[in-house]
This record gives C-alpha cells, structure tokens and sequence, in this order.
C-alpha cells in the first residue's frame, strides 16, 4: 500500500485512542502524519558554557554526580540534582513538585535538561517533561520540533511516531516534482526536506526544506490550473452560441435599472467569448454589490435563447433560494424553466428536478455542491458559473466539464484579488472587472472607535433598530479564551446584547453550530424575526439582507483588511443610509493605519492593494477566510516570488511538446489525473 492509503495503525504504538487523537488532527494516514508539520521550534541544542547566562534558556548535557536531595516547604517539594556537564561544569538541575523524580536521578546517570539558568545559584530549572536520556535524540540536543497537540497526545509521543514514520516510511514518499526543475533551483529531494521540516540540523536547513516544499505546493497547483486551462483549448470543442443582439436587448429592456458600464463591458467579454468556437474560461470579479449577478442572468439567458442550459453554482443553500427567488422575478417576462437543487431537498422534487435537467424541461438550474453529484446530467449543458468560485477546487470544476458538452465556464468571485496576484493565481484565465458601483448607492458610512466607546455604538444599533432595520455583529472568538482576555468573545457579547437591545430579537451564531443550524439562524434573520445577529466570521458569503443597516465588528485589528471589507459588504445593499462601526484599540502603527484605510476608502481592490503592502510577511490574519485558495506552508504574500516562478515553469512544461511523454513527467500527470484534472483523450 502506498503511504497515502496506509492507516496510521501501521505504526507501532498507535491503537484507538490514538488513532482518534491523531484523526482529530486530521491525520488518517502515515502520508498524513509525515506532512504534519510543526508549527513551531525550539532551540535546544546543547549550549556552550560561555552561554550560560542568567536567565538564559539552556539545554545541558551532563551526568548526575552526586546524591540528589528534596526539600519540602510546607507542601512544595523541591529536588535538587547535581549534575556535571560534558564540558565539565558543575551544575544543579532544579525540579518543583515532581518529588517522585528522586528515585531517577540516581549518580551516574547521564540525561539532558533544558531549563532557564539562575547564574547565581549556578542552576538550571527544568520543566516537567524537559529532561531524557541522551539516547533520545530527538527530543533534546538539537532543534526541536514543537506540533499542535489534541486530546491524549504529548509532544513527546507525536515526535516519537513522526520519527519512527520517517524511519519507515519515507523512501515511499514520492517525488513528483521534475528533475530538471529541481536541479535548475537547487531544491532539495522531497523526502530530505520532509524529514529536515521535522528534524532540523540548523536554521539554514530548515530555510531550505521549507523553500523546496513551498515551491512545490505552487508548482502543483499551478500545474491542475493551467492543465485544467489546457485542456479546455486541446479539447477545443465549445460550442459558437450566436448570442443575438436582439435577445441581449430584450433582457437588458426587462431590468429595472440600466447597466453600468463597468457592468457593459463585462458583459461584452462574455458574450464575445460564447460567440467563439472555443468554451469560455473567465473570471469576473467585482466588489460586493457591483452587480455580477444580473450579468450571470444574461449570460445564462442568451443561452437559453440558444437552447441550452446552464448551471449556476453557489456554496450555501440559502444563496441558492435568493438566488432562485430573483431568477425568477427577472425571467417572468419570459418563457424560462428555473429550478433549485440543493442537498436538503425532498427526495421527490429532486428526483422531479433531476429528470427535468435530463429531459432538457429545465433550462436554469440553481444549486450548491448537490450540482456536483454523479446522478445529476443534462441534455444540452452550455454554461456552468459558480459564484464565490475559490470555494471549489479545479478538480470540482473538470466535473462539471464532463457533464457537458465542453460548456463554458464563468467564475464569479467578490474577493478583490489585486491583478499581479489574480494573474498568478488565475494563471492565464481571462479576467473580467467590474470597477464600479450602481449609481445612487449610499455610500456606508465607516467610523472607528475605541472599544471604550462601546456604548455609542450601541446607541445607534438601538436608534437603527427602532427606525425597524437589522444589525450584525462580528467578534473574532467563540468562547472567552484565557490567552487572549481582551477578544471579546461572540457569547459574551451575544448575553450583554439581550440586555442592552431589550425589545428586539438576537440571535447568535458561530462556527460551532452545525451547517443546518447556522441556515436556521441565517433564515431567521433573513425572515426579520431576529433584528440583531451575533457572530463570528461565519457569517455567510453573499447572503442578501437589505434591512440590515448597521456592521459592527468588535476587536476589528484582528482581521485583514480584506476580510473587514467583505464584512462590510453585508450592510448597504439598499438606498438606506448604512453604518459599519469597527471597535478596535490597534497596538501597532500598521494596526492604526489599517483602521484608518477602512474608514478611508470603500473601494475593496484599493484596500486589498493596500492590505499587501501593510501586512508583514508572517501576519496571516485576514486572509485566512478571504477565500483565497490554502496553502500547508506557502503564504501568498511573503512567497509570492515563488508563485511567480511556479506559474512560468509550468506554462513552458505545458508548452513542451514532450511533457505528455516524457518518462520524467508520469508522476504529474499521474497527479493530474487523480486530481481530475486529466481526462480523456489525453488519459492513455
Ligand atoms: P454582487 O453579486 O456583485 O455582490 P448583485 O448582483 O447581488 O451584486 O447586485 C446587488 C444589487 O444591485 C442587486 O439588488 C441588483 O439588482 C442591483 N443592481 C445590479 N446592477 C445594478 C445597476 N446597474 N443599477 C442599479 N442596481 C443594480
Ligand atoms: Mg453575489
């Protein structure tokens, strides 16, 4: 079995409760366990004397050189253990409260401890666990890898299994990445770098490991991208749709508002490419609000003027009901089909609405992942969009290509990426931008405050709430955390809120909370019967409450730029004048100038721009939940010059006529096909 099926129960050591452990890591298997890196370090390589400084964190190897003796003050126990050090220096290692240690610690014995020095008492003072046995190399003596730990886990047993993988298991990780690539940038082999994230010899080593394995993470998703784009021309086999001037005409007639022309030229790329012979590819981006929807709707209205089909995929259910709801309004004027499916439907309207779409009855569809399943195939499939489309990786989208006839595809996405990122993150895909709002819009109106003063904040809740509007309300956490006492936690604000907006309903949501229920919520507050939603980030993406008119974001530092401004987005989707109201007591300059930007600008590619120049490489914050795609390891901002280098490898291995052939290649394609990414012709 290969190392990404074998089960971590192969490794000595681990049973059941283990195995949950691990599995509440997300480690299910021993490829699993060898790529969960740690996140973070520790220094414990054997210290040289002149380093012994007082108050210094040293590691010391040595030989217990005398009787140990335990004191007790009242019921504080202290052992006291003299030890000579390898370089011969004499030493006392000091424990609180483990008295039962004094049987270990007999003369003779060699250990290492690491601990913090006291220069005066020449004596360094251990922690419980930081103490072994020379043998244990891989705990002491060196750099020490340190991993998020769940349940029964200790440091010690994770280290310890990870290490025994590696012993294992480690010529079966295989290396895909093509030898003339990694000889061109000197990246280390796969399996030296894995082990070197885990068991470093110094910092430089690790520096290395970590670039190999970055690059690596890029070049493989920039390999399904562009390879999924390949296809798509080899395969060439879109179909000319005519996209009659007339049927445009008639649409944009039924709208009750005239486009604008941000929105025009928008629609103008996608119709010029669903005119072409070849299946469209775009991209089209626009801040919240900007109006990517109703382009959707004339795209998938010209298709059916054509006689085909098209999908329209969204990631909540409840999207997909608004979704289906404005269709339907839009399209009364015309002899159109429209239909939802979604994962909680009955099984008899799916069934309905399954042979409807087979039949060729149906000729909009509106859905979430359900679209996805096997059992789901059209007649004339012309046009697939998924709105949000970061949330649905490449392989997901080469699904929807066999369900057609090489439809077009059309990706709709608020985050505002800035171009140089888009271009590498999108690869060559055609990118449409809508840059303006609809006129008329209110603008939102953005103050920041001190969370001091809270309570003119909620004054206005108060003020907006009688006037019969809605508010949100984001904290960064669940629970109240000992760590970080000063995050106003989503249940605590949630109780004083009952309190302090008496008369009106309040609702909380959080992650927690299982997919259903936070639909339950979210459908409550869409129904007005809560007036007031307490949340954390959960809140979903591109729900449509035009009543709700006030934002409110406590500890508002803690999120990207971004990430405030897709929040913000949630409010003034109306002609009433909204607020979005950020608490925050930012500690650092860069904190305060991001604050200061949100009240600065609405625009969302300006503050993403913005966001890129301010966050420090490191400071993941924000775009986390942006929506962007994930990486293990690289970060798309400090490693972006690898993205780069990524993207322009693979567009010239594509291009290469011997990279379908080539022996030195089957690993990626191999990859490319379990990715789906690959299909047929070029499978055999
Ligand atoms: P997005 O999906 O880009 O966030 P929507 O398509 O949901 O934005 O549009 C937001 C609102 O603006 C909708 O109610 C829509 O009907 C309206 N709208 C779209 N385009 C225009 C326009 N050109 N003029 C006025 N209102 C518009
Ligand atoms: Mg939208």
């Amino acid at each position: 079995m290969r190392v990404s099926e074998l089960p971590v129960t192969h490794l000595a050591g681990v049973g059941p409760v283990r195995q949950r452990d691990l599995a509440s890591l997300e480690i299910f298997t021993i490829e699993d366990l060898l790529l969960y890196y740690p996140f973070r370090y520790e220094d414990r390589q054997l210290a040289e004397p002149a380093l012994y400084t007082d108050g210094a964190r040293i590691t010391v190897r040595g030989v217990v050189n005398g009787m140990p003796s335990l004191r007790y003050r009242g019921r504080k126990a202290t052992l006291v253990v003299p030890v000579l050090s390898d370089q011969n220096v004499s030493i006392s290692a000091v424990w609180f409260n483990q008295p039962y240690l004094k049987e270990q610690m007999a003369p003779g014995r060699n250990i290492t401890i690491t601990g913090k020095y006291d220069a005066r008492r020449r004596s360094v003072t251990v922690a419980q666990h930081d103490w072994h046995k020379p043998s244990d190399s891989i705990h002491s003596g060196r750099v020490v890898p340190m991993y998020r730990i769940r349940g029964e886990l200790t440091q010690k047993i994770l280290r310890t299994l990870i290490s025994q993988a590696l012993k294992q298991y480690t010529a079966q990780l295989e290396d895909i990445l093509p030898f003339s690539i990694r000889k061109k940038y000197q990246l280390m082999e796969r399996v030296d770098a894995v082990r070197s994230m885990h068991f470093p010899k110094d910092g430089q080593e690790l520096k290395q490991a970590k670039r190999r394995l970055i690059f690596e993470e890029f070049f493989l998703f920039q390999c399904q991208l562009q390879a999924f784009r390949y296809m798509h021309r080899y395969e060439n086999k879109g179909i000319a749709h005519p996209c009659k001037g007339d049927d445009v005409r008639k649409f944009l007639e039924h709208l009750p508002f005239s486009l604008t022309s941000a929105q025009e030229r928008a629609c103008k790329e996608i119709i010029y490419d669903m005119r072409a012979k070849e299946a469209m590819t775009r991209l089209l981006q626009g801040d919240v609000g900007s109006g990517k929807t109703v382009i959707a709707f004339l795209a998938m209205h010209l298709m059916k003027c054509d006689g085909y089909q098209s999908a329209l995929m969204v990631p909540t259910e409840i999207l997909a009901e608004q979704h289906v709801q404005s269709a339907k309004s839009l399209f009364r004027e015309f002899d159109c089909n429209i239909a939802l499916l979604t994962g909680s439907m009955k099984e008899s309207e799916r069934r309905k609405v399954l042979a409807g779409l087979m039949a060729g009855d149906i000729d909009i569809v509106i859905g979430t992942h359900a679209l996805l399943e096997e059992r789901v195939s059209f007649a004339r499939l012309g046009l697939v969009i998924t709105d949000e489309q970061h949330r649905f990786g490449v392989g997901q989208r080469a699904i929807f290509r066999q369900k057609g006839h090489s439809p077009d595809v059309l990706f709709m996405s608020a985050t505002p990426i800035p171009r140089t990122m888009a271009m590498t993150l999108f690869g060559d895909l055609d990118v449409s931008v809508i840059d303006q709002m609809p006129a008329g819009r209110v603008p939102i109106r953005t103050h920041w405050i001190t969370q001091e003063r809270e309570d003119d904040c909620i004054r206005l809740m108060r003020k907006e709430l009688a006037k019969g509007r809605q508010a949100y309300i984001v904290c960064p956490l669940i629970d109240e955390s000992t760590q970080l006492e000063d995050v106003e936690s989503a249940t605590l604000v949630y109780e004083r809120m009952c309190e302090e907006l008496a008369g009106f309903q309040v609702g909380l949501m959080h992650g927690k909370l299982s997919g259903q229920e936070k639909e339950q919520v979210m459908r409550s507050y869409l129904a007005n019967q809560l007036q007031v939603l307490v949340s954390t980030t959960v809140i979903e993406v591109g729900v449509n409450v035009p009543n709700a008119t006030v934002m409110v974001i406590y500890n508002a530092e803690r999120f990207g730029l971004a990430q405030l401004h897709q929040l913000r987005g949630r409010v003034g989707r109306s002609n009433l004048q909204s607020y979005c109201i950020l608490l925050a007591n930012p500690q650092t300059q860069t904190g305060r100038e991001r604050m200061r930007a949100m009240v600065e600008t609405t625009n969302g590619f300006v503050l993403a721009e913005k966001d890129l120049q301010l966050r420090g490489p490191g400071e993941f914050f924000g775009f986390r939940q942006s929506g962007l795609p994930e990486f293990r390891l690289g970060d798309l901002v400090s490693d972006i010059r690898i993205m780069e280098v990524a993207q322009k490898e693979v567009a010239a291995l594509l291009r290469d006529p011997g990279f379908w052939l080539h022996p030195e290649y089957q690993g990626l394609l191999q990859f490319l096909k379990q990715t789906n990414v690959l299909m047929a012709p070029l499978q055999d």
